[in-house]
């Protein structure tokens, strides 16, 4: 489909902040039609955006990144959404299984911090760019949201993703904790099993620990890269080009 694809997000996003998340996703969809896509990483506010994708009647591709890595639980729920919802799921999976990958660099690359970047890159974010590349002008609709903190603080609505030539939308970036746990009760939302057993951000297994009380919430995040809790360490995967993603 043809459609004009020429965004100045300096402009669109005025446009967008009065909006509700519903609204920014069908101003999306009427300009980009197929080629917007959710990424779908089965934390809280993906079943947000998930349900709104199946409250709107929107037939748009969901994404999930199997890693190979994943908890058997986010499995799971990523097939129960599609069952509950029959969302337009599509799985990609990266280009080697994780025993090639183990064996191409004789270690398993999430244990050094030398070699985490590059498992994040070849396991969730080259296979989303190669994907979107079919696309005219991709828009992928995340999660993310300015109350996380870091470098989601400042996020914008909208914005340019130079991997693809198209756009990244977070239409929930505004919302609060307590909005999106409204929603989830407001709908009877399934949740990740593991948020409400101290796990409040859920990537692969071994990557990921429950947090302490009075922890930073992606404190549990690739804590066995840090020497101590007090040191700086990896905090995204950059899978989301605002978050430093750069293949
Ligand atoms: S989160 Fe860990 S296991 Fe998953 S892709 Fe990144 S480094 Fe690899």
């Amino acid at each position: 489909m043809i459609h004009d694809t020429r965004i100045d997000c300096r402009q669109a996003n005025p446009l967008l902040q009065p909006l509700g998340a519903r609204e920014r996703i069908l101003w999306a969809r009427d300009i980009f039609a197929d080629d917007l896509v959710l990424l779908s990483s089965m934390q809280r506010t993906a079943g947000v955006l998930m349900h709104m994708f199946h409250d709107l009647g929107l037939p748009n591709e969901i994404l999930f990144l199997d890693t190979g890595y994943h908890f058997f639980e986010t499995l799971r729920l990523r097939d129960d959404y599609v069952r509950r919802y029959r969302l337009n799921m599509i799985t990609l999976y990266p280009e080697i299984t994780t025993e090639e990958q183990e064996a191409r660099h004789g270690k398993k690359l999430f244990t050094c911090v030398d070699g985490q970047p590059e498992c994040c890159r070849l396991r969730k974010e080259a296979p989303l760019v190669a994907y979107l590349k079919s696309k005219q002008t991709p828009i992928i609709v995340n999660g993310l949201r300015r109350q996380e903190g870091g470098r989601r603080a400042q996020l914008p609505i909208l914005s340019p993703d130079p991997r693809t030539g198209g756009y990244q939308l977070s239409p929930l970036c505004d919302w609060t904790d307590e909005q999106v746990q409204g929603y989830v009760s407001e709908h009877a939302l399934t949740t990740h099993p593991l948020h409400a057993q101290g796990y409040p951000s859920i990537g692969c297994y071994p990557c990921t620990t429950p947090v302490r009380p009075g922890e930073d919430p992606r404190a549990g995040r690739w804590r066995h890269l840090r020497p101590t809790d007090a040191e700086a360490g990896p905090q995204y995967c950059n899978v989301n080009f605002t978050d430093g993603g750069g293949i």
